[in-house]
């Protein structure tokens, strides 16, 4: 989605000189062209129209304006800020988070609640890149798994699961050198166990990375022993 306000562009939107503004106009044309795609699709070519949120003061009343006014067929819920600070965009980003928030399990745990608050909100049919909060920290296996932010996320599992939402399995992070997508092993585990349905998303900014990975992140979760048979999910 474009941001609510000039304050939370992006650096690259920044350095391109863009605003709040012509995101929104950029926007307008994205759903254009994306329903234009859908009218004119091909027989056996399903094209669902959606858009990912952000969380941040101000985003869930912003992203309820769109959709109204676009009414897609999907949103992907998702967190890139903490207290309205960027932890995503790079290191220095990620540094300046933690700092600010005190330390990195408070980064965690602030997440993680930001993350519970933005599915009860919004109920995006798709949750994104669930612990994406880990992306610049090579400790994070372990710090998953501490009590007070294990429960956190135990928390919103359940939540996704009672009001019948699915999991992004995030396969951009692996052109980021991470060793694994969103959400880690653990994490995919306790989802099988409760039967949380998984979907694919390459997460593409453009089309070049369309499809990336996309078939390493369908064999994980086939190994798993999930259900790939997603019409039954995205028919509902
Ligand atoms: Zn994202």
């Amino acid at each position: 989605m474009p941001p609510a306000e000039d304050r939370f562009l992006y650096p690259d939107e920044r350095a391109a000189g863009l605003t709040a503004g012509e995101l929104a106009a950029r926007f307008d044309h994205y759903i254009t062209t994306c329903r234009r795609l859908q009218e004119s699709r091909g027989p056996g070519l399903k094209i669902l129209v959606g858009f990912e949120t952000e969380t941040y003061t101000g985003s869930f009343e912003f992203a309820r304006k769109l959709i109204d006014k676009y009414a897609p067929d999907y949103i992907v819920g998702s967190v890139h800020h903490v207290a309205d600070l960027n932890f995503d965009f790079d290191k220095d980003h990620y540094q300046k988070a933690v700092q600010a928030l005190g330390g990195i399990d408070t980064l965690y745990r602030r997440y993680f609640d930001h993350q519970y608050e933005m599915i009860t909100c919004l109920r995006p049919r798709v949750v994104g890149h669930f612990d994406l909060v880990r992306v610049f920290d090579p400790g994070y296996s372990e710090r998953l798994r501490r009590p007070d932010i294990a429960e956190k996320i135990d928390r919103n599992l359940a939540s996704i699961k009672n009001l019948g939402l699915l999991l992004d399995l995030n396969t951009r992070a692996l052109s980021k050198d991470a060793k694994e997508p969103y959400p880690s092993r653990a994490i995919l585990e306790k989802a099988l166990d409760m039967k949380i349905p998984v979907v694919p998303g390459d997460d593409s900014h453009g089309v070049a990375t369309v499809g990336k990975h996309i078939g390493r992140g369908i064999r994980l979760l086939e190994e798993m022993g999930f259900d790939t048979r997603w019409d039954n999910v995205i028919n509902r």
